[in-house]
């Protein structure tokens, strides 16, 4: 399986990389790695490489660390787009939208140009709702369907704080959902919550309600936990990111066995959310394809799901003059 991450030289991908090549993202799978990144960073790509060769990981085929896009992008199977330009002091959110734009827009031209069609793709770098919807612009003849933008970390981060609350382990612990943006706006959804009660793993229970509501700190504790961890580390989440992009990949590859997970995917007529967007939304996954779960009941989170998604659209309508 070859896949692509870009910003090869930067931290999330340190800490992906060794994932990856363990063989806990595609199984059994060999990866042919490609790593992208700018000139600027090209030392910090070469020292990435020479460390990747140092440590025989033992499902690593072969290894390319590049600056050019197009060896970058040839023939890959999976793109995993980790670069970006980061925000910096004084950024306006429309600053950052419109210099990810040119990024984005050239990483869905190359898609078009030298992936294979069957290109599975996941947007991390932010905002990765709006760099996701650019990208699946600029490769028309790649199914929307094999583009999603990362939601699975703030998923993780209402699971942790479930499963600390209920004091029952992560892994017993699914139908957890976040809706909307991948911003603050979000909504952690506990709704659907099935936690698994018995060892064998067979009894799958919907646990009374109340017990798992969240007040409001504890809602903005998911919400704003990518700030907190900013705040006290001086750089965004790195290893948790990494951690999250390994299980949306593995699960959108080995398959969910129907438990929900969260995914930023096109919104096509569901909820009677505006269409086209990017949008994080329930789905179950099997063989690297995902159906959306569409029959949930929203009514008491409607009116937020909606905020989001309207934040959505006003990203979109920063950069929709661009889009040719
Ligand atoms: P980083 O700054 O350490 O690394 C980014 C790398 O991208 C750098 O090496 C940079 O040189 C490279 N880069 C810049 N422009 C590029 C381009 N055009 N092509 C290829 N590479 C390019 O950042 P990081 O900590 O690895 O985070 C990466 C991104 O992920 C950031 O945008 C961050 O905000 C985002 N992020 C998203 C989530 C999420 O849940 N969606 C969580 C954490 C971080």
């Amino acid at each position: 399986m070859k896949v692509l991450i870009t910003g090869g030289a930067g931290m999330i991908a340190y800490s992906l990389i060794p994932l990856l090549l363990s063989g806990l993202m595609f199984s059994d799978e060999m990866i042919d790695l490609n790593l992208l990144d700018i000139d600027f960073a090209k030392n910090r790509l070469e020292a990435v490489k020479m460390e990747i060769e140092d440590s025989n990981f033992p499902k690593l085929n072969s290894l390319i660390a590049t600056t050019e896009i197009e060896v970058a992008f040839k023939n890959i199977d999976v793109a995993i787009f980790l670069g970006g330009f980061p925000r910096k002091q004084g950024m306006e959110r429309k600053d950052l939208l419109l210099k990810n734009f040119e990024i984005f827009k050239s990483n869905g031209i190359a898609l078009e140009m030298y992936a294979k069609k069957t290109v599975r793709v996941l947007v991390v770098a932010n905002p990765a709702n709006t760099n996701c919807l650019i990208c699946d612009h600029y490769s028309p003849s790649i199914p929307s369907k094999n583009f999603t933008c990362l939601s699975y970390l703030d998923q993780e981060r209402l699971t942790g704080l479930v499963s600390r609350k209920l004091n029952v382990k992560p892994k017993n612990i699914s139908n957890l959902i976040i809706w909307g943006n991948h911003s603050s706006s979000m909504v952690p959804d506990t709704n659907n919550l099935l936690v698994n009660t018995n060892l064998l793993n067979t009894n799958l229970v919907k646990i009374n309600s109340e017990k798992c509501v969240l007040d409001n700190d504890e809602i903005n504790l998911v919400k704003n936990r990518g700030s907190s961890v900013i705040k006290k580390r001086g750089l965004s989440s790195a290893m948790s990111a990494a951690n999250a992009i390994m299980k949306h990949m593995k699960v959108w590859f080995n398959g969910s066995n129907d438990k929900i997970v969260s995914f930023g995917i096109k919104t096509n007529n569901n909820y009677n959310l505006k269409n086209n967007l990017f949008v994080s939304l329930p789905v179950t996954t099997k063989n690297f394809n995902f159906e959306i779960v569409d029959n949930l009941n929203i009514s008491t989170i409607i009116k937020e799901i909606k905020q989001s998604v309207e934040e959505l659209e006003e990203e979109y309508n920063t950069i929709k003059n661009k889009l040719n």
